[in-house]
């Protein structure tokens, strides 16, 4: 039997029914890990005593009837910017790439409560800052379907492992798309939910009002039913969420009709690729196909949304990365004359040019004389946005969008240009700066043989609409299958 090839669901029955032990399946995936990571590097570390371990220990809870959720035994993979107790978390930085938290977040946490097998932790854009996984201290990681291209970011190692079958699943964050634009050019299904739904307790904070954990896997089943598991209320997390319902897995339905799907027409003119396009507008006409409600309309400001986010998210990353001076966390320079010089240096060797860069944009934006021309217009730009949006969901129960305006670059070709790469988040960070779910499903592949991916967006609190259009849409088609998994 291919494990690889299994999703985390079916991988949990055939465990539960003995017909693979969680050890077979955590070896697996590091036999996979040891064949392809070298020229992958998806992973920051990787623990494979440790995880055998865990799976020894998992098993007997299976065997003893303790552990009976759909994840018991399923290998899993956690971006490096949340804390796992007992081993390294990087945030791809070299100013923590010494760190061991005291503490696991609460997402990991619940994971290892249904029985996950943590395999290790994966590469990402430095601080989750980047949509390429070029901008990590351990180098970048290589697209799975073409190891010239970049996986995307900043979940690039993530969504490489899930790709690849180094991992069954895997955890990511998502500030301005970092789930679902690496999903999309990786060709797996990445959920970011509403804000507040996953506690952000252990999760190395960027744009705070932004950051969301959620689920990297193969299909929306895998998603809805990990989502399902690291949901929840958590008063640990100030901007936590008490929802009535966590019952994802009730929306997969397997039917579309009576959907109100809304395209908007903004998102489909000048610098989308035209071979995405049609894709994504395929993936429009089977959902109508299936009974769901498609039309156009017009979401107003989108042109806005990357200056706007790009100040709030910068901002928020200038005094989240405060703590990082040499005294409470990580790396300090060796040799230092006085405190303000061990502060300098340590910041100046720790931290590579796309974070400078960000702390520089967001102490600048919020210095005073500037607040009120960047930092304060941003916020209101944000709350016109939102406005646009609240009034499209009136009609819409979900708004069809593409993930990314193309398919994977090539490594190297984002790095030089900032701007440019900024401006691939188009289609994404509205969705975080309204605090909304979205989810990137596969909807096919370009003529260079790269994924595509479809973006449904909800209104907050409807993971239920989005995640029926995307099962939906899933069983209209057969999922390509990645060469390295083949
Ligand atoms: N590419 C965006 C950024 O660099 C989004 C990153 C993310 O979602 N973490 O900020």
């Amino acid at each position: 039997m291919d494990i690889l090839n299994l999703t985390a669901v079916s991988l949990g029955e055939k465990i539960k029914a003995k017909e693979v032990s969680v050890k077979e399946a955590t070896k697996a995936c590091l036999g996979q890990i040891e064949k392809q990571d070298k020229t992958l590097n998806s992973f920051i570390t990787v623990e494979p005593e440790k995880a055998l371990e865990q799976a020894e220990k998992v098993q007997q809870k299976i065997d003893a009837g303790e552990l009976t959720g759909p994840l018991a035994g399923v290998p899993v993979a956690v971006k490096d910017n949340m804390l796992v107790k007992g081993g390294l978390t990087t945030c791809a930085s070299h100013i923590l790439d010494h760190f061991h938290p005291a503490f696991s977040s609460t997402a990991v946490e619940k994971l290892q409560a249904a029985g996950a097998v943590i395999l290790g932790k994966t590469n990402m854009d430095e601080f989750a800052m980047g949509s390429t996984t070029e901008t990590s201290y351990f180098g970048p990681t290589r697209n799975p379907w073409n190891t010239e291209h970049v996986p995307g970011g900043s979940s690039g190692g993530s969504c490489a492992a899930v790709a690849s079958g180094e991992a069954i699943y895997a955890l990511g964050s998502d500030t301005g798309g970092s789930i679902r634009q690496p999903s999309s050019f990786c060709g797996v299904t990445g959920i970011k939910p509403t804000y507040g739904t996953v506690s952000r307790y252990g999760l190395v904070a960027y744009g705070s009002s932004l950051d969301q954990i959620g689920p990297i896997a193969k299909d929306v089943r895998d998603c809805a039913t990990v989502l399902e598991t690291i949901a929840g209320y958590d008063p640990k997390d100030s901007t936590s969420v008490k929802r009535d319902d966590y019952g994802f897995t009730k929306a997969l339905t397997g039917s579309a009709k009576g959907l109100r799907i809304g395209i908007p027409e903004e998102y489909f003119g000048e610098g989308l690729d035209p071979e995405v396009k049609k894709s994504i507008l395929d993936a429009a006409e089977a959902l109508k196909a299936q009974g769901a409600e498609v039309s156009y309309f017009h979401l107003p400001l989108v042109e806005y949304a990357i200056p706007a986010y790009y100040i709030i998210a910068c901002a928020e990353a200038s005094s989240n990365l405060e703590r990082f001076d040499g005294v409470k966390y990580g790396y300090r320079t060796k040799e230092y004359e006085g405190l303000h010089n061990m502060y300098k240096k340590t910041r100046s060797e720790g931290f590579g040019a796309e974070v400078k860069r960000r702390i520089i944009l967001g102490s600048f934006v919020l210095s005073s004389g500037y607040y009120d021309a960047y930092y304060l217009k941003a916020l209101r730009v944000k709350a016109l946005i939102k406005k646009a949006f609240d009034e499209a969901f009136e009609k819409y129960d979900v708004i069809l969008a593409p993930a990314s305006p193309t398919t994977a670059p090539k490594l190297g070709e984002s790095l030089s240009d900032p701007i440019q790469m900024y401006l691939g988040d188009i289609y994404t960070i509205s969705v975080n700066l309204c605090g909304l779910p979205g989810i990137t499903v596969p909807c096919g592949m370009d003529s260079k043989g790269l994924p595509i991916g479809v973006q449904f967006i909800g209104n907050v609190f409807r993971e239920d609409h989005i995640l029926q259009a995307g099962y939906a849409y899933e069983q209209t088609r057969t999922m390509e299958i990645c060469p390295l998994c083949r």
